[in-house]
């Protein structure tokens, strides 16, 4: 058994290999599945990560055409890292994304997208290139997912200035098949260009596709993590009552997979959507912005998540409004809360965290403020020694640091400067 999918805009329904390798369906809209499938009984009693990735992939695309054994040894590679739930104070629970290589939840989506479209490519003797918007995390993330991968080439657009030093360097490093742009503009403007590029017929025609989290490739394994951390919860804490979960957000990726998740019947007592100053879909939630009129980018220290116009919102706006708005609510937090959230954490629970995840904490703090109970997972979306610069200014004198990340300082880098412009990048890629 195995999901089909079709745009947000209409069409016939596709299958899970055409909507990966489109990236973005033909008449630009995003693929969402033509229906939810449900989570195969005995899910609960998965022993691992890979196991559970397997039974609940397995329920969207049986074994995508690879074959039993061959889909489960992807899954196994794909997700060789550990996946930690650990308690705060408070009833509330860190879920730590960030033991992957690039040390950012991105690795989840990157490296399963990575092995099946590679996987996929090679029984059809096909090659691929692949456009990745980033503000930081992504492009690394899939960069690192498709090296050593043998039918695809990585093209990265990042932009100037608005990335952090170690961002920048995971990002540039050189590595076979990898090329990074650096755009003088926003990551809007990247996004766009990708976009805009994607959808030009004649560079499709040459075998270009997208990796940025509109790809239903990297979205589908984003869910697996949300009900592993049920499990945890229930498994290694023996909280029985549902968890209510924030989720640092930007282009709601993570928000959408942890919707489709609870569709197929998890148990999440309510999502929040923790944004910092780019704070239009919390706005939207109350019903006090319109759909798809979109402010500019505010630039904050959480800026993987600076995005004014997130691009999964056509997925969500895709649902039935009601049901959505029953289960999600949004935050907007300041700068300052962020800081302040991140020393209050290290003083109290003695975790340094990612200003991403300070501002799922903070989130979290003014949902039960306004009166919600219940245990509270925080979705910890990067590893703090990723944003050294932001830690030591919460607390003064901390120094975070990761041994992937020391051994960057170590590699040599390259990024080829481009002005915001499709036409530029159309160029570079026709030549
Ligand atoms: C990408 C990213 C986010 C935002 O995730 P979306 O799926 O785009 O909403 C949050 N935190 C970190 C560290 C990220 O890299």
């Amino acid at each position: 058994m195995s999901t089909t999918f079709r745009s947000t805009r209409g069409g016939s329904p596709v299958t899970f290999r055409e909507a990966l390798f489109n990236g973005l369906a033909p008449d630009g809209g995003l693929y969402v599945p033509v229906a939810v499938p449900e989570l195969p009984a005995g899910w609960e009693n998965s022993a691992s990560f890979p196991e559970l990735a397997r039974t609940v992939l397995g329920a969207w695309l049986g074994d995508a055409g690879l074959g039993e054994p061959a889909f489960s040894r992807l899954v196994a590679d794909a997700f060789d890292f550990p996946v930690p739930l650990s308690p705060l104070s408070d009833g509330r629970y860190l879920l730590e994304l960030h033991h992957g290589p690039t040390l950012a939840f991105k690795d989840f989506g990157a490296r399963f997208m990575a092995r099946i479209m590679d996987a996929l490519l090679e029984q059809e003797g096909r090659r691929l290139t692949i456009v990745v918007a980033t503000s930081g995390d992504t492009g690394s993330a899939v960069a690192a997912g498709f090296s050593g991968r043998e039918s695809v080439d990585v093209v990265l657009l990042y932009p100037e200035g608005r990335v952090s030093r170690l961002q920048e360097r995971q990002l540039t490093m050189k590595r076979p098949g990898v090329r990074a742009f650096r755009v003088s503009g926003t990551f809007d403007d990247c996004q766009r260009m990708a976009k805009e590029v994607l959808s030009d017929p004649e560079l499709r025609e040459r075998g270009l596709s997208s990796a940025n989290s509109i790809n239903i490739g990297r979205l589908l394994p984003q869910q697996l993590y949300w009900l592993w951390a049920e499990l945890e919860l229930r498994r290694a804490h023996g909280v029985t009552e549902n968890p209510v979960f924030s989720v640092p957000s930007g282009n709601l990726g993570n928000l959408t997979a942890g919707v489709y998740a609870r569709l197929a019947g998890g148990s999440a007592a309510g999502i929040i959507a923790a944004h910092n100053a780019n704070d239009w879909f919390p706005h939207w939630l109350r019903g006090d912005a319109e759909a798809f009129s979109f402010p500019e980018t505010v630039r904050t220290r959480s800026n993987a998540m600076d995005v004014g116009a997130p691009s999964n919102f056509e997925r969500l706006n895709d649902l039935d409004g009601e049901q959505l708005r029953r289960l999600v609510r949004g935050w907007g937090i300041s700068e300052e809360e962020t800081l302040g959230q991140l020393r209050r954490t290290y003083e109290t629970d003695g975790v340094a965290v990612c200003p991403h995840t300070a501002v799922g904490l903070a989130a979290l703090e003014r949902d039960r403020a306004a009166g919600r109970t219940g245990p509270g997972i925080v979705l910890a979306t990067a590893h703090a020694a990723k944003f050294p610069e932001v830690v030591a200014e919460a607390v003064p004198g901390l120094n975070v640091t990761a041994p992937a990340l020391e051994a960057l300082a170590a590699v040599e880098t390259e990024a080829i400067p481009l002005g915001p412009s499709a036409a530029a990048l159309k160029e570079w890629l026709a030549g």
